[in-house]
């Protein structure tokens, strides 16, 4: 069976802020050698002197810009569109993470690619759901692992908001009060969506309250919104949906009276009109998780993308959107 998730009648308090640290790595002993290497290589020094913090996907991106304002240069490993669960870096990534001064990656086993990557490298690095309480994914092969779309909760990001102010408050100490002024300016509007959120899917009737998906990348939304959560796979690493998964989406979909259906911008959403196809149900359109779109797409920023999901998913399950 794909995975219900626990579910509440009421959304979620919003959590009080708690304290982190940052993680610094030791340098491995092929460090110093990748680091002599990429120095004959490096671009030639910009005017712009500020810190570099890099971060390994859009939506961090996007969240760290808001926190650092002007004072750091923010960039991100991986672009629009990329699949970033089984993301391969190129030697472009390594030489401009390898000069970066801070790398900011989510954790709880997204970037499965990482680990490797800045073990290489003498780079501090901060995991930004630490204070996260992780959902454990609930079955398949990645059972008992903790889902790592934390940040689409709201009230989650929060802690990456707050990861991200402690972080920079070590890199740039003369920039500290504006970091927690941002950071504190953008959980304000972190509490907003949250609110938006909320009024937008407790309009959903109760018999209207399942989310079908290709990933399961909803546990922490699902969990705020009290909406059951079913899905094709659970993590993008392994996208390819079987006979057996897609046969279990069209019995719950079946079973729950499901009107609409979705999948995420950055896979194949084959499998998952297969089971609109099957079942009667709307295909409900796309739903943006592990990327935001370019600037003139729908969801520029990460609040445009909770902002996006959530019409869509009441759209769809209301009967009133969906282009199928
Ligand atoms: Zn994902």
């Amino acid at each position: 069976m794909p995975s219900p998730v626990p579910r509440t009648t009421a959304f979620r308090r919003r959590p009080s802020f708690r304290g982190r640290r940052v993680r610094r790595r030791a340098a491995l002993p092929g460090a110093a050698l990748v680091l002599v290497l990429l120095a004959g290589c490096a671009p030639a020094p910009e005017a712009d002197d500020r810190p570099v913090v890099v971060t390994t996907f859009t939506v961090l991106a996007d969240i760290a810009q808001n926190v650092a304002g002007g004072h750091l240069r923010v960039e991100s490993i991986t672009k629009v569109g990329a699949e970033i669960h089984g993301y391969e870096p190129t030697p472009g990534d390594v030489r401009v993470t390898a000069n970066a001064d801070l790398i900011l990656d989510n954790g709880l086993g997204l970037e499965s690619w990482f680990e490797r990557f800045v073990g290489e490298l003498d780079v501090p690095h901060t995991v930004v759901s630490d204070d996260v309480d992780p959902i454990p994914i609930a079955s398949d092969a990645y059972a008992g692992r903790p889902n790592p779309h934390a940040w689409m909760s709201p009230l989650e990001a929060r802690d990456y908001v707050d990861a991200m102010v402690a972080a920079f408050a070590d890199l740039d100490p003369a920039h500290a009060a504006d970091f927690r002024a941002n950071g504190d300016a953008y959980n304000v509007k972190l509490d907003e969506v949250h609110d938006e959120l909320a009024a937008g899917l407790e309009s959903l009737p109760p018999g209207q309250r399942a989310l079908v998906t290709c990933e399961g990348a909803f546990s922490y939304l699902a969990r705020d919104a009290g909406l059951t959560e079913a899905y094709l796979w659970p993590v993008n690493a392994e996208q390819q949906s079987t006979p057996g998964q897609i046969a279990d989406v069209i019995d719950f979909v079946k079973e729950n009276d499901v009107a609409a259906v979705f999948c995420e911008s950055t896979v194949s959403d084959s499998a998952m009109r297969q089971v609109a196809g099957a079942t009667g149900a709307d295909f409900g359109g796309v739903l943006y998780v592990d990327s935001l779109s370019l600037p003139d797409g729908p969801v520029p920023t990460y609040l445009d993308l909770l902002r996006h999901d959530v019409r869509t998913i009441v759209a769809g399950l209301s009967g009133t959107g969906g282009d199928s």
